[in-house]
C-alpha cells in the first residue's frame, strides 16, 4: 500500500511518458504516486487517464523552483486543482521564461563558439520546456563535452561562461499560488537546500509538511526533519524523485504509505472547508 510521492516525467525533465511511470508504479507493486513535475502540470491528464487503465492512484501535483534567502527552495504542491486558471497562468509565465533563458543560453554558448541547433535541443526536450538538462545532452552529442557533468561544471553551471540566471517565484508567491489552487504546500528535500538555517525560516513561511524521507538525505537529516515535523504538526512526506534510468534510484524508494496520503487530504479539507 506504498505511495511515491515525488516523481516526474517527460512533461518536465523525466525520461518516462506518464502513462509509462503510472505503468511501471503498477509494475513495482505501488498503491499510487504524486506527479510532481518541475514547474508544469501538463503530465496529469495523461497520468490520470493511466492511473484508471492501471489502477494506480494517481494524485495530482507539481514542484515549483522558488528562491528564497539567496538559495533554490523546491515546493511541492499535493492535491492540486491542476485546472485553476491563477496556477495555469503561472506557470505558462514560467514556460515563457524557461524558453527566453534557453536562447540566452544558447547565444552565449554560440559567442563561446560551441553554438547548438534550437531544434536540435528541443527534440531532446521532446514535450518538455528546454531545460538546462537538456541543452547539457545537446552538447554531449555535439562532442563538445564528455558528458552532462562536464556541460555544467565548465559551461550551465552557475559562475560558468554560459549561466543565465533564471527568475524564480520567491516561496512566499508559490506558497499563495499552491494554496489558491486548493493544494498542499510541502518543502521538498531540505536536504539539498545549502543552508540548513533557513528550513525553519521556510516553515513559518506557511508549509504544511517537510519531504522526510528523499533518497539523499542521510539517517541525521531524517530524524532532525522527523522531529521538526513534530514540533510544527507538519506532514512528514517522502518519494523517488524520479526521473527515470538518468538517475540511479528506483520508482517506490523512500515511499509513504496510505496514512501520509490521508494526512494530506485532512490538511486540505481543514483548509478549504
Ligand atoms: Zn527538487
Ligand atoms: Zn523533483
Amino acid at each position: 500500500m506504498l505511495f511515491d510521492l515525488h516523481t516526474h516525467t517527460t512533461a518536465s525533465d523525466g525520461t518516462l511518458r506518464p502513462r509509462e511511470l503510472v505503468k511501471l508504479a503498477g509494475k513495482h507493486g505501488l498503491k499510487g504516486l504524486a506527479i510532481t513535475d518541475h514547474d508544469t502540470v501538463d503530465g496529469i491528464p495523461e497520468g490520470l487517464v493511466a492511473g484508471r487503465d492501471y489502477q494506480v492512484e494517481v494524485l495530482p501535483g507539481v514542484e515549483l523552483s522558488t528562491s528564497f534567502g539567496g538559495h533554490e527552495v523546491h515546493i511541492l504542491g499535493y492535491l492540486i486543482d491542476w485546472k485553476a486558471d491563477g496556477l495555469r497562468e503561472a506557470l505558462a509565465t514560467m514556460t515563457e521564461q524557461r524558453l527566453n533563458r534557453a536562447e540566452k543560453i544558447l547565444s552565449r554558448l554560440s559567442r563561446l563558439g560551441l553554438p547548438l541547433d534550437f531544434g536540435e535541443v528541443q527534440r531532446i526536450a521532446g514535450d518538455g520546456v528546454i531545460g538546462r538538462p537538456h541543452l547539457a545532452a545537446a552538447m554531449v552529442k555535439r562532442g563538445y563535452v564528455q558528458d552532462v557533468r562536464e556541460a555544467f561544471s565548465r559551461f550551465l553551471g552557475k559562475g560558468a561562461p554560459a549561466y543565465v540566471a533564471r527568475e524564480k517565484l520567491t516561496l512566499e508567491e508559490a506558497i499563495r499560488l499552491l494554496t489558491d489552487a486548493g493544494g498542499v504546500p510541502v518543502l521538498a528535500h531540505p536536504g539539498l537546500i545549502g543552508d540548513a538555517r533557513l528550513i525553519v525560516s521556510i516553515i513559518e513561511r506557511g508549509i504544511k509538511g517537510i519531504e522526510v524521507y528523499y533518497p539523499e538525505h542521510t539517517p541525521d537529516q531524517r530524524q532532525y526533519y522527523l522531529r521538526l515535523c513534530q514540533s510544527y504538526r507538519l506532514i512528514a512526506t517522502g518519494g523517488s524523485d524520479y526521473h527515470g534510468a538518468v538517475r540511479n534510484v528506483k520508482l517506490g524508494y523512500c515511499a509513504v504509505d496510505f496514512q501520509t496520503v490521508k494526512q494530506l487530504r485532512d490538511k486540505q479539507e481543514e483548509y478549504y472547508a
